[in-house]
Formats: C-alpha cells, sequence, structure tokens
C-alpha cells in the first residue's frame, strides 16, 4: 500500500493500492494499443485534447494544490502557482507544438528529401516529489501532441498527485491507454524499461535512480532522457545590485523548501562584496517566515519527508565536523518534516558533502578573490545543472556564459523553467531536454525520406 503523510503533521492520509504484475502488464498491452490509433490521430485532436486537460488543471487548481500541499509539504500559494503553470504548459504545447512537427527540407547531392518527426510509441516517465504535477506535465504534453503514449511512475509520496493527473487526462477525454498512472515501486520499472513495448524512457530524481535507469535502458537499447540533480551556483559581483541579489538569493534557497533541483545552492560571491553580502543574506535567510505551508505569506513549510529532512541535517553534521560555520539550519521539534532555513560559511569546496546536492533550505556561502576563482568554484562539483549569475558588466556576463558548466545560466535573476526554453544538465545532472521543441524531438523518430 502506498499511504501519504502529511509532513507538515506527520498524519497518514490517503492510501493507494499498488499495481500488481498482471496489472503492469494490462496497463503495457493497453499502451501499445493506445499508441497504434494515437500515432495517427489528426493533429486537431491532439491541439484539442492538450487544451482540453489545460482547462481541466485551471478548474480543479485549489483541489489539486492542496493535494500537492497535503503530500509534499510546498506552500500552497506555489502550488497554485505550479498548476497554473501546467496549464500553460499544455497550452504552449497545443499553440506552437505542430510548428515544430513540420517536415524540414533537405538538399542532397542526388535530390530532393525530407526529414519528418514521427512518434515512437509508449514512453515510460518516472518523475520525482518536488514538482508533482510539472515535472509530470512537461513530458506529458508533448508526449501527447507528439503522437506517443505515456506511462507514469510517480513518487511513493506524490500517489495522490499522480492518480489526480490520470483523472484530469481522463476527464478532458483521452482515449483509453493514452496516459496511464501506474501505481508501483522502484523495483517494476526494470522490467517495463525492458519490454519490447515500450519505446523509451525519461526519469527526473537523484544520480542513484538516474543511473540504475540508465542502465536498463541501455540493457535494452532504448533512449533515455535523464533530468538529475545539481547544486547550482549564484555568483555576485560587485557591479550587482546587492539588494536584489541578497532578495533573489533567498527566494531561490528556499523555495520548495530547498528541494529543487535549480534551486541556488551555493552562493559565490566576490571578495569586495562578501561581507556585505553574508551580512545582509544571513540576517534574510533567519527572516524566513515558517510555518503552516496552507497559510498565505508563508515561505517556508515543512520538507517533502522526515527522511528527507534528516538527510540534509547528517550532511549539515559532516559540514559542521569538516570545520564549516553553521547559522541556523536546524531541526524543529514538533511533528512533522520541519527545520530551519540555514547558511554555512568556511566551506572546503572539496569536502564530500560540498560536492553533493544539499537538498533543503541551506546554503553554502562561498568567497571568491575574483572571476576566474568564482568560474573555478562554480565548476567544482561534479553537477551542471543551472546557474545564476549577478554583474552589470556585460564582460563578465559573456565570460560567465561560456565558461560555466552547466545547461542553463540566468543573468540577473532567479533560474526558473519556462515552456519555451530548453530545460536539462551535463555533467552527472543528467542529459537530454526537456521544454521547447528540443523536448518534444528527444521521443521521436526523425525519418529521412528521399525522394526522386
Ligand atoms: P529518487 O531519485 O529516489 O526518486 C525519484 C523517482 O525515481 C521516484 O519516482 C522514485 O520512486 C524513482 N526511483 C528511485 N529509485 C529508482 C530505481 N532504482 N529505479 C527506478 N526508479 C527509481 O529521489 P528521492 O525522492 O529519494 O530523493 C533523493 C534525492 O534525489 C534528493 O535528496 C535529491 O538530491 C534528488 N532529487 C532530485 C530531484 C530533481 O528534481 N532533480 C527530484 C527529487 C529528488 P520511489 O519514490 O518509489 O522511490
Amino acid at each position: 500500500m502506498f499511504t501519504s503523510i502529511n509532513p507538515a503533521t506527520g498524519q497518514s492520509g490517503q492510501t493507494f493500492e499498488p499495481l500488481d504484475e498482471e496489472g503492469v502488464e494490462a496497463a503495457i498491452k493497453r499502451a501499445a494499443m493506445a499508441f497504434r490509433s494515437w500515432r495517427v490521430s489528426p493533429i486537431d485532436t491532439r491541439i484539442e485534447l492538450l487544451h482540453g486537460i489545460a482547462d481541466r488543471f485551471e478548474g480543479d487548481k485549489q483541489h489539486l494544490a492542496e493535494t500537492a500541499v497535503r503530500e509534499m509539504g510546498k506552500t500552497l500559494a506555489s502550488a497554485v502557482a505550479e498548476v497554473e503553470k501546467c496549464a500553460a504548459g499544455f497550452r504552449y504545447y497545443a499553440e506552437h507544438g505542430p510548428a515544430f512537427l513540420a517536415p524540414v527540407e533537405v538538399a542532397t547531392s542526388s535530390g530532393r528529401a525530407t526529414a519528418q518527426w514521427q512518434p515512437l510509441g509508449p514512453i515510460l516517465a518516472i518523475m520525482p516529489w518536488n514538482f508533482p504535477y510539472w515535472q509530470v506535465v512537461r513530458w506529458l504534453a508533448p508526449t501527447i501532441l507528439a503522437g506517443n503514449v505515456g506511462l507514469l511512475k510517480h513518487a511513493s509520496l506524490t500517489q495522490g498527485c499522480a492518480a489526480l493527473i490520470q483523472q484530469m487526462v481522463q476527464a478532458a477525454g483521452a482515449p483509453d491507454g493514452l496516459f496511464q498512472n501506474l501505481p508501483i515501486k522502484s523495483d517494476k520499472v526494470a522490467r517495463i524499461i525492458g519490454d519490447k513495448r515500450v519505446a523509451a524512457v525519461t526519469l527526473t530524481g537523484s544520480e542513484g535512480a538516474g543511473a540504475q535507469v540508465a542502465q536498463a535502458a541501455g540493457k535494452a537499447l532504448k533512449k533515455v532522457v535523464l533530468e538529475l540533480g545539481g547544486s547550482d551556483p549564484f555568483i555576485v559581483m560587485p557591479s550587482a545590485d546587492l539588494d536584489a541579489a541578497v532578495k533573489t538569493a533567498v527566494k531561490a534557497r528556499v523555495q520548495n523548501a530547498g528541494q529543487s533541483c535549480i534551486c541556488a545552492k551555493r552562493m559565490i560571491v566576490h571578495t569586495d562584496v562578501y561581507d556585505a553580502f553574508l551580512d545582509q543574506f544571513t540576517r534574510a535567510m533567519a527572516a524566513v517566515k515558517i510555518g503552516d505551508p496552507m497559510v498565505d505569506g508563508v515561505e517556508l513549510g515543512p520538507l517533502s519527508s522526515v527522511e528527507q529532512r534528516d538527510t540534509v541535517l547528517e550532511q549539515l553534521e559532516r559540514a559542521q565536523a569538516d570545520g564549516a560555520t553553521l547559522i541556523g539550519g536546524e531541526k524543529i521539534e514538533r511533528d512533522g518534516a520541519w527545520m530551519t532555513a540555514g547558511v554555512l560559511t568556511g566551506v572546503d569546496p572539496d569536502a564530500d558533502f560540498a560536492q553533493e546536492e544539499i537538498f533543503g533550505p541551506v546554503a553554502m556561502v562561498f568567497r571568491a578573490e575574483g572571476i576566474d576563482a568564482a568560474i573555478d568554484l562554480a565548476n567544482n562539483v561534479p553537477f551542471g545543472l543551472g546557474s545564476s549569475v549577478w554583474s552589470q558588466d556585460q564582460a563578465e556576463i559573456e565570460r560567465f556564459v561560456r565558461d560555466i558548466d552547466a545547461g542553463m545560466i540566468a543573468v540577473n535573476q532567479m533560474l526558473a523553467s519556462t515552456p519555451e526554453a530548453p530545460f536539462g544538465g551535463v555533467k552527472r545532472s543528467g542529459h537530454g531536454r526537456e521544454l521547447g521543441p528540443w523536448g518534444l524531438h528527444e521521443f521521436m523518430n526523425l525519418k529521412a525520406v528521399m525522394l526522386a
């Protein structure tokens, strides 16, 4: 049984019956059947369905958002914003997707050719709890538009959200088998990846899960997209608007209780403004409003689970044992998965914990003597997902854009995903891209058609 546990109270909520082997087999069969007709469905049918699902998300916004809050603890305001973003994601692919599917003319030495985008088949998505709707939608919307069909293995923590997504898609009139939520544990995943009726797999989550899924996909010679962790740098140079940088750094670090792959996790500050930044930042982190995530104005609720909170506390213990200084970042003694926001200084950048992703509301702050040192520090982790740089100097900005090892860089702003721009990383943050035309094309067959 899956049981939702409210991380704000520690109390159990809804339970969900897991799917057994026969259920998984039936789902794959249905997916394969659905693909036969969906792959040749008129584009207008797909567009209509995408708009229909967007309407459902908008219509049931409050219910969807409250379910996410109860299952993984994000603030209600951010959950509502997430649901609205999902609706926008479906509409983006409905409105812009058809143009991305247009055949491309190719001039060859022997005549004319075109390259045509065709669907691949049933795609398995393994998704995490941190943005329980948006992570799914940024795969599901292009899946539907492409003419593929979807199988979802959602995180154990957010089975209620997973069931609601299924309801929204069905209520919008999706054909049977087009999208199926599979309430299964991760030990069932390798068998699904290996099934010849499943065409490809995508995962958002930890490095460990990514490596296992990539291994199964490699064994079956299947395409895999991986969106894994990050330890994003947030670089502040002397010319930056310091007040804006501090305000954004706090927001970027505590959003989603610090549990976002593109949260700013390492603040790298030029020595000329280091003391001023640290002073303001530490005070602002201490002033973050902690409380019931359902209440308006609360900035930091509980973490997603007691296990997740304890993982972060254990990392902080190791940091202190290694000589780092921690301000805040303490367990709050009450039922649920609570802790305060915190700041770590005096961190050895090569220490084990400094090479890990801290998936909670605690920032490391580093001093950089100059731009070279800032870039070296930024790149001194195994990850390469996002980054944010703060400077008014065009030459510095160009250096950062050129030299930071990351899939994404935000200049004088917080990094956030948007339906139009590519999303993904390099190094151990994974490979492949989601969103925009790139996310749509990841799971399509670009067929070369040679014409006489
Ligand atoms: P996981 O990577 O374990 O979970 C993400 C998804 O993968 C879940 O659906 C999970 O299922 C599934 N999964 C886990 N192990 C396997 C496996 N061996 N084979 C197939 N599927 C698997 O993340 P956690 O929730 O445990 O969080 C741990 C850490 O992962 C965090 O501290 C953070 O560092 C990172 N993370 C990164 C995210 C990101 O957005 N990049 C999102 C979430 C986590 P189940 O829930 O049933 O285990």
